[in-house]
């Protein structure tokens, strides 16, 4: 069978429905799948699935792919992501697949596969592909059973947070699939909610489930201020990243929540390394020296963040774009629902705002992150030539991409793994220095282009 290659990507599959899940590609991909574990002695998988109106039927496919090779199935129904990956550990399982396209458009559909603890990546994606078209499948008849993946992750939660203070917290979900389970979750814990967009659509006829777009978060943050509550929290569409918005209605990115969360676990333990992308604030890296830990930059990207964090043995890992790790209390994915409730933790235990938590802290002024469309056979290319040029001419990291050092701020380019496209951020230490910089950086950028 051929497959379109370019759906099978860094860290995950995603593609339109009509155009690339269609038929029977999912009961090929479970074959695939289940082939893969296989080989590795796994003998049972979790799977699960978003509140996509296309993933019911996909999954029901996938599954009967997977049995077809003789591995059992264990499915938990229509859940977050987080809670696919709790139940691998939680369950001890060998593997999970996780049918969804996070908060992508409702015509997209995908799969996020976690392998013996760890989400599968890269290579390890293009052999599924691989699997599939020279139909080197294993053959055997596998059982599926249930379970109520759910409830064991709420009371699981329930029982690792207590809240003394009724703190009041605007949540918004964009009618994705963290909604229901949000509800029930603050519902048991001494939490006062007021939340928009909670029922499960996947129409999104709101807005696209992605808190990370700043004119996703403007219900919420309307929310807070109207009825002066103590924070806003925005999950995207499968619930593995976070949007927080403060009392002020201020947006908090996730380098800025870094620093809240690294502050209190450096207190337990210190000297810690803390991971996080490259596009993450200076402010961050300074923070975690002044709270004395290890600041540890790292490439961007689920999978790689994820695999530094246990490599490293950090307590902590996250990135700009609002995935938050935490490999203390807990197993060292990313998971919003659980960030979320340790963030409330931190303003319960302290009785701060969040404005004062980051009180003090330097503020810089920086863009969003910006894509510049190129070919994807040529971004590679063009970020290795970018390299080449600012070498010798300023200091460099060239940890992903190009992250250049000005002496009143940086400038990041890098390949987007995902698209077509350079992925850039810049930020300054004034508003001059940031227009300085970004003028100068773009100039090069174009001429390499
Ligand atoms: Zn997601």
């Amino acid at each position: 069978m051929k497959v379109n290659r370019k759906i099978f990507r860094e860290y995950d599959i995603r593609g339109i429905v009509e155009e690339d899940l269609k038929g029977d590609f999912p009961y090929f991909l479970g074959k695939a799948f289940g082939s893969y574990v296989k080989r590795l002695k796994v003998n049972s998988v979790i799977v699960g699935g978003d509140n996509r109106n296309t993933t019911k039927d996909i999954k029901e496919k996938l599954i009967s792919g997977i049995l077809s090779t003789g591995i059992d199935v264990v499915d938990i129904g229509t859940i977050p992501t987080p809670v696919l990956y709790f139940s691998t550990h939680y369950y001890n399982s060998g593997g999970g697949i996780m049918v969804t396209a996070s908060h992508n458009p409702p015509e997209f559909n995908g799969f996020k596969m976690v392998v013996k603890g760890k989400s599968i990546y890269g290579e390890e994606i293009q052999k599924l592909a691989d699997l599939i078209e020279n139909e080197d499948f294993e053959e055997g008849k596998g059982k599926v059973s249930e379970k109520d993946a759910k409830s064991d992750y709420i009371n699981f939660l329930v029982e690792n947070f207590k809240f003394k203070k009724r703190l009041r917290v605007g949540v918004d979900t964009g009618n994705g699939t963290v909604g229901p389970l949000i509800s029930e979750l603050f519902g048991k814990l001494n939490l006062e909610m007021e939340g928009i967009y909670l029922e499960s659509n996947g129409d999104f006829p709101n807005h696209l489930p992605d808190p990370v777009v700043p004119e996703n978060l403007k219900d919420l943050i309307n929310l807070v201020k109207e009825k002066k509550l103590d924070v806003g929290l925005g999950f995207d569409g499968d619930g593995d990243r976070l949007g927080v918005v403060d009392e002020n209605g201020e947006i908090l990115w996730g380098d800025y929540l870094l620093i809240i969360y690294m502050r209190e676990i450096l207190k337990e333990k210190p000297k810690s390394k803390i991971i996080f992308d490259v596009k993450c604030s200076k402010a961050l890296e300074e923070e975690i020296k002044k709270a004395g830990g290890i600041p540890v930059m790292w490439k961007t990207g689920h999978s790689l963040i994820e695999n530094k964090l246990h490599e490293e043995k950090a307590p902590l890992a996250g990135e700009l774009s609002g995935h938050l790790y935490f490999y203390d209390r807990y197993y060292g994915f990313d998971d919003a629902i659980y960030a979320s409730l340790r963030l409330l933790e931190i303003m319960d235990k302290t009785g701060k705002k969040l404005s004062e938590l980051l009180k003090g802290v330097k503020k810089y002024f920086s863009t969003p992150e910006i894509r510049v469309e190129v070919p994807d056979e040529k971004k590679f290319e063009i970020v290795k030539n970018l390299q080449n040029y600012f070498r010798g001419k300023y200091p460099i990291s060239e940890i992903d991409g190009a992250k250049v050092y000005f002496p009143d701020g940086w400038a990041l380019v890098r390949a987007s793994n995902t698209q077509p496209a350079l992925v850039i951020r810049i930020e300054g230490e004034s508003e001059n220095s940031l227009q300085r910089i970004k003028e100068e950086f773009f100039k090069i950028i174009e001429k390499f282009k």
